[in-house]
């Protein structure tokens, strides 16, 4: 069995193919779509069966290639325990101590605001499935850290205490890193596999039709479960990084290797 890696969009589409009979194809290009969506799979002729793509695709595919983009410290903690999910009192004990200036009831407030609006990522992960959008779009995992303490940052901005930027503070206290992951299916639930099949088939959709517009839909993952260690397969440090958070510019981090390099 296969590790799915959604960057290889021609061998995913090619397989996806030989899955689905022509017929499906001659039938979807009547259709006068402009465009095939994976939250409405309603262009699929009638009689697709679904339930047996699943099923085919399940018997080829083990699990799928991972990207998480974080700026820990010391990455350890990731290569002995794996992916834990958000730590939030971990992170608010790093805030503690980032903002130890600004007064309690500031930092009382964010903790209050953002915990509530954030009860349910305690032990999820997430993931890309290419890190080119993690390094040249969405930046600041790998220069900020984790999006609780972004938040929290951002919350003490929204209090309007001063007209310091508080998220340029998270700016360089851990190593940018990229780790990559193979999940095995059997660590992900049925909603987040289903998912995934659905943004194949409109990607396939969409490939064999508008071959020459078609853009490989951006694929994450979520997974809502501790990950062992023995998923990560690599991990490295990138040179330059987009910053959503400073008008696109370019950041060069100061370490670009760590330890276990
Ligand atoms: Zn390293």
């Amino acid at each position: 069995m296969k590790i799915l890696d959604w960057r290889n969009h021609n061998q995913r589409i090619n397989i996806t193919n030989s899955f689905i009979s022509s017929k499906v194809l001659r039938d979807i290009s009547c259709s006068g779509a402009e465009y095939f969506y994976a939250d409405d799979l309603s262009w699929l002729p009638n009689d697709f069966d679904k339930i047996l793509f699943r099923k085919n695709f399940l018997k080829l595919y083990k699990g799928i290639k991972c990207f998480h983009a974080c700026s820990p410290v010391n990455i350890d903690n990731y290569l002995i325990n794996g992916f834990t999910g958000g730590n939030h009192e971990k992170a608010i004990a790093i805030f503690n101590k980032i903002f130890s200036d600004i007064p309690d009831e500031y930092r009382k407030k964010a903790i209050v605001e953002i915990s509530r609006s954030r009860e349910d990522e305690a032990l999820k992960t997430f993931f890309l499935c290419d890190s080119k959008c993690l390094i040249n779009k969405d930046g600041h995992y790998l220069i900020y850290g984790s999006e609780y303490l972004i938040v929290l940052a951002a919350n003490l901005s929204a209090q309007k205490i001063s007209t310091e930027y508080f998220r340029q503070r998270l700016k360089g206290i851990g190593i940018p890193t990229i780790i990559e992951a193979d999940i095995d299916f059997s660590l992900l639930d049925n909603k987040q596999i289903d998912y995934l099949i659905d943004y194949s088939l409109s990607d396939w959709a969409n490939y064999n039709i508008f071959n020459s517009q078609f853009t490989p839909s951006e694929m994450s993952i979520i997974a809502k479960q501790k990950l062992p260690s023995s998923v990560i397969i690599n991990h490295w440090h990138p040179e330059k990084i987009h910053d959503p958070f400073n008008w696109g510019k370019w950041y060069s981090p100061d370490k670009t290797t760590c330890s276990s390099c």
